[in-house]
């Protein structure tokens, strides 16, 4: 095995704050009946919806100061702020990335597509 699908610690950071924004979406978004069925379960909406801001503060705080203010950016007009790029195409714009770092350490610096600004991270 090889270390190649290791990500930079910041990556993983920018993965797990994509994904509690889109359980957070996922909940703001959640149709009537969907919301009765999630409170069946005695789990109100609005508390868990706050619940994640407060760990999505939390989180995004743990980002680098020049990681955060790119993910700030990226994040205000995508609901993807991180993307694959699988042979050298973006997956966010789906344009070809010339400049994107290859070969086995790759993924261990923060990379992000100069088209769309989102963060990348290679697949082969
Ligand atoms: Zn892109």
């Amino acid at each position: 095995m090889t270390t190649d699908t290791r990500l930079h610690p910041q990556l993983e950071i920018l993965l797990q704050l994509q994904d509690l924004q889109s359980q957070r979406r996922e909940l703001l978004e959640a149709e009537p009946a969907r919301r009765v069925e999630v409170e069946e379960f005695h789990i109100d909406i609005d508390a868990a919806v706050a619940q994640l801001e407060v760990k999505i503060a939390e989180v995004r705080d743990s980002l680098a100061p020049n990681v955060r203010s790119r993910y700030d950016r990226v994040a205000g007009g995508h609901q993807r702020v991180v993307v694959p790029v699988i042979g050298g195409t973006c997956y966010g714009c789906f344009t070809m990335i010339a400049t994107a770092a290859t070969g086995a350490h790759r993924n261990d610096v923060i990379q992000s597509c100069e088209n769309c600004g989102r963060f990348v991270y290679i697949i082969d």
